[in-house]
């Protein structure tokens, strides 16, 4: 790494790093604080859900910091500091409690974490990767700002309390008051709101910061400009900054295939997702079914009735974001097909481009005139961060 390259990322990282430090804080402190009880006796917190976000949250922050060198890292970081949370908990003069199933439910939130940072990686060859490198450039750049800190931090609240409401509205339709663990519904009515809302607010801010982009043709290394290079026939160049390669190709990227396009991706990942349901289903069925007759069946099932509500809830909600975790890693790849493939095949309409003629490693398809950018095959000719 040069030193225009490491300036750039602790120049990103940098607002992560201090959002990070914050919130270990705030955690620490509200886990440790004496003798604290969430919610009444008739209706009891939902502490194990609780604790899955919240380390969840731990492991995906550590993340952004960059503190460590392989995303997976964050992982056992996050367990090693969960298990440090919930001993030192037992010490006598906070009277508070060591518990085996608020260690288990953090771990299954760190779980979470690593596997969407895992669906959410650097994922195809060349061409999709310059794309990926494309859109973390523009994502690192938009959350240095502290205007999309607090546009995104009001859009989650917004989304959060909208969603809630709902929710409560929604229950009290269907059940009527009490219903025993109202308080776990609309916690996570209350997440699903706030990363939706932040999710399209986010989106649309970061749509303009894409398209001015374009002009300026940052180095996605070292954030240098890279308006004045002379490139190859091959449209391949070096930074002048940080002589990290570069190609012409990189800032002309269109980010998203249409509509058609994308839904062949989703069909498969769709199917992926129903299908991995269905398994979790047919396993639950056969530990049902088999209970009576095989004791490891049964005791499964004794165990399961043993959690408390909250933690069941916990277990199905974990399940239910391992599927989509899996489900977007096969729609990235299937998208990364589409991308790596763009100078054989046209994204849009499947037209031929073998024989279409280049220019500087740029073509356009004949067909419909989508653009496409021919990268050289050289595993880092962009990018290697994702
Ligand atoms: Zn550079
Ligand atoms: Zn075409």
């Amino acid at each position: 790494m040069t030193p225009q390259s490491k300036k750039w990322m602790r120049r990103v990282a940098k607002p992560w790093r201090l959002v990070f430090v914050g919130y270990v804080l705030a955690m620490t402190l509200a886990t440790h604080w004496p003798s604290l009880e969430l919610g009444t006796e008739a209706q009891p917190a939902p502490d194990k859900i609780l604790h899955m976000l919240a380390f969840g949250g731990f492991a995906l922050l550590l993340w952004r910091t960059r503190w460590l060198g392989a995303a997976w890292m964050a992982g056992p970081v996050a367990i090693a500091w969960a298990a440090l949370d919930e001993v030192t908990q037992a010490l006598p003069i906070l009277q508070r409690t060591f518990s085996w199933q608020d260690m288990f439910a953090s771990g299954l939130g760190v779980l979470l974490a690593v596997v969407w940072i895992w669906a959410l990686g650097a994922i195809g060859g060349p061409a999709n990767r310059a794309r990926l490198a494309f859109g973390a450039y523009v994502l690192g750049d938009q959350f240095v700002r502290l205007r999309t800190w607090i546009v995104g931090l009001a859009a989650a609240g917004i989304g959060a309390v909208v969603m809630a409401l709902v929710m409560w509205m929604l229950l009290g339709r269907a059940f009527g008051f009490p219903y025993y663990s109202v308080l776990a519904t609309l916690i996570v009515a209350g997440v699903l709101g706030a990363v939706a809302a932040t999710h399209l607010t986010l989106a649309a801010m970061y749509r303009r910061q894409a398209s001015a982009l374009k002009g300026r043709q940052p180095c996605f290394e070292c954030g240098g400009s890279c308006c004045d290079v002379a490139f190859d026939e091959f449209g391949r160049g070096r930074c002048p900054s940080c002589d990290a390669r570069i190609h012409r190709g990189q800032w002309r990227e269109p980010m998203d295939l249409p509509l058609t396009a994308a839904l062949r991706g989703a069909g498969s990942a769709a199917l992926t997702a129903i299908g991995l349901f269905f398994v979790a289903v047919f396993i639950y069925g056969i530990v049902l079914g088999l209970s009576d007759r095989l004791t490891v069946a049964g005791h499964l099932l004794h165990l399961w009735q043993r959690l408390t509500p909250d933690m069941q809830v916990a277990l199905d909600l974990a399940g239910i974001a391992l599927i989509l975790g899996v489900a977007v890693r096969v729609y990235r790849f299937r998208q990364a097909q589409l991308h790596d493939r763009q100078h054989v095949q046209c994204r849009c309409c499947h037209h031929d481009l073998r024989g279409t003629p280049l220019e500087g490693g740029l073509g356009r398809c004949g067909e419909c005139g989508t653009p496409f950018v021919r990268f050289p095959h050289q595993p880092q000719a962009v990018s290697r961060r994702d």
